[in-house]
């Protein structure tokens, strides 16, 4: 199979994105800033089932990490991630260098009010501006149809929806489900990180949420409840340090009460790695609406 067009350059990447739309072609998009796994490969994926053409992006992006994150040692590993582009059916990858992005100092940004001041939000200041400053940026370049973006992010998730809704873009915004390991860790690039005993110890993620889904499908709807039991099972770990567990809804602000649709999201520290997850508690019935 022959590989996936590469594109360096913004002006090449759009010259390229007409001559598609010119053909009449739809165009799904998966922003990433690399190092793909099989989350990664999901969302191409989706995007390859339901579009035309399918662009990746590539981009570790600095105006999204902190001073003190890890920007600098972010894991890079461009042919392995065209390898899986191409395995997956990409048609074009695009990975721009910093300085084609921000050829000069950004001094506009996007912002999505309430939507970013908890969970991560609260603990990484400035992180989701340079997320969705860096998407709104992508999208304006891909112009696609459809952009995917996993759940395992579910406050980025949450904010670019919002934007798109309250910007009018016209682009469809695509959740896709959490892709885990079989022992249940979310994959993430950052997990290539954890030591053999932080690795095993990671699943207790996973652990406190469906021990938290189990509590709220067995009927209790108190949100204290819940999150003293899940904290229980996350300090059961001494080698990970929770940051955050919280129930939260759509627009990622704390609930009292589980009612469908709500979500459990967690952050944990395992030495210099963190890592996230989250899980919907109580499905909301697609039938009833
Ligand atoms: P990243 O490269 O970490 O910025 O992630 C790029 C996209 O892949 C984001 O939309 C993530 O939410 C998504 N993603 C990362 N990990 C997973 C996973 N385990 N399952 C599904 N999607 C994921």
């Amino acid at each position: 199979m022959s590989g996936p067009e590469l594109s360096k350059t913004i002006p090449e990447t759009r010259e390229r994105l007409q001559a598609v739309r010119n053909a009449g072609k739809s165009i799904g998009f998966v922003p990433t800033m690399g190092a793909l796994h099989y989350g990664h490969a999901r969302l191409i994926e989706a995007a390859r089932s339901e579009n035309d053409f399918v662009a990746v992006s590539i981009f570790v992006n600095p105006l999204q990490f902190g001073p003190n994150e890890d920007y600098s040692r972010y894991p890079r590993a461009l042919a392995a991630d065209i390898d899986l582009c191409r395995s997956r059916g990409a048609d074009l990858v695009f990975t721009p260098s910093v300085d084609d992005m921000y050829p000069e100092k950004q001094l506009t940004f996007a912002e999505v009010g309430k939507v970013g001041d908890n969970l991560c939000g609260a603990f990484r200041p400035g992180h989701f501006r340079g997320v969705v400053t860096v998407v709104l940026k992508l999208l304006n370049i891909v112009q696609p149809d459809r952009a995917y973006f996993g759940e395992k992010d579910i406050q980025q998730l949450a904010l670019i929806r919002r934007m798109a809704r309250d910007l009018a873009l016209p682009v469809r915004i695509a959740g896709v489900p959490t892709v885990r390991e079989p022992d249940g860790l979310a994959l993430s690039s950052r997990n290539r990180y954890l030591s053999p005993a932080e690795r095993t110890a990671a699943t207790v993620l996973y652990r406190a949420l469906l021990r938290s889904r189990d509590l709220a499908q067995a009927g209790e709807a108190g949100a204290s409840v819940i999150k003293k039991e899940a904290l229980r099972v996350l300090e059961s770990e001494p080698l990970g340090k929770v940051q955050y567990f919280d129930l939260v809804d759509e627009n990622m602000q704390p609930v009292d009460r589980v009612t469908p649709g709500i979500r459990a999201a967690v952050a944990v520290w395992f030495g210099s790695t963190r890592l996230i997850d989250n899980m919907e508690l109580v499905r909301i019935d697609k039938d009833s609406q």
